[in-house]
């Protein structure tokens, strides 16, 4: 079955892009099901109010829980108690205060049939909402980095790609995402392209020899040399076992 996923938003169209290149072929494919739901079809007023102001004071305006409960009732329903192995779908939260998220998260959300997607804007959402959320359903609170956006929209696109190029068929090629930086704990080296040679640039000489062993060595140190210029943590938190002898030779 294809991947479901729904996303929640007051702008439904910032979200266009998912019906764009490689996940637009994803969608005609059927490998991947997006709906986008606009929040403010759950509003009950002629303003169709999302938001008000926030209890103990301050400034800017808190996303209201009547109108987010109403929302998730109609997109995530309960699993069918028929189904035994029905699963609940994965609501995902962005949010600066998540978990932050990564290759590994990706992977996870990969192997769900279902995710939704909540856009926080303004000051963000009610908390009750995502705690009564939690009761029936697995919900993830979950940041894309160390910076404050203006709202969730531009999160999910971010998660959505990185979660959809690693279902099977999506990408032409199933080898380039095993072989993408993260995926084996390193950053990936560097890459090049005819011509031979630019602006005076030679490209690596093993890389035209022919030798796949010897190729596969080089690219194996330039992902170690690149890894531990650039990201040491990510070394320090490799399992010892995932270096070989020539790894550490190197
Ligand atoms: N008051 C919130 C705080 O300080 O944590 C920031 C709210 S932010 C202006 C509005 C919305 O943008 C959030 O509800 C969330 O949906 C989204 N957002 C902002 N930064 C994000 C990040 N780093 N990761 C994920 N979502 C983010």
């Amino acid at each position: 079955a294809p991947l479901r996923i729904d996303v929640i938003t007051i702008f439904p169209e910032y979200l266009a892009p998912l019906r764009a290149a490689l996940l637009g072929k994803a969608v005609d494919r059927g490998l991947v099901e997006i709906g986008v739901h606009d929040l403010r079809s759950w509003t009950h007023d002629v303003h169709r109010t999302v938001d008000d102001s926030p209890y103990g004071g301050g400034p800017g305006m808190v996303m209201k829980p009547d109108v987010w409960g109403e929302a998730l009732d109609a997109v995530c329903p309960a699993p069918d108690p028929e189904d035994a192995g029905g699963r609940a779908p994965v609501l995902v939260v962005p949010t600066p205060a998540g978990r932050r998220f990564d290759q590994a998260l990706a992977r996870e959300l990969a192997e769900e049939p279902r995710l939704v997607f909540a856009c926080g804007r303004y000051e963000g959402i009610d908390q009750r909402v995502v705690d009564e959320a939690e009761g029936r359903m697995r919900v993830l609170e979950v940041s894309i980095g160390d910076y404050v956006l203006v709202g969730g929209e531009v999160a999910t696109l971010v998660m959505v790609e990185a979660v959809a190029r690693l279902i099977p068929g999506v990408l032409g090629n199933p080898v380039s995402a095993s072989e993408d930086s993260f995926s084996d704990g390193l950053l990936e080296g560097p890459c090049y392209t005819r011509p031979e040679v630019w602006r005076g640039r030679a490209v690596p000489d093993v890389l035209r020899s022919g030798n796949h062993a010897a190729v596969d060595r080089w690219r194996r140190d330039r992902a170690l040399e690149r890894t531990l210029r650039r990201r040491p943590d990510l070394l320090d938190a490799l399992p010892p076992e995932e270096l070989s002898r020539a790894d550490r030779a190197f």
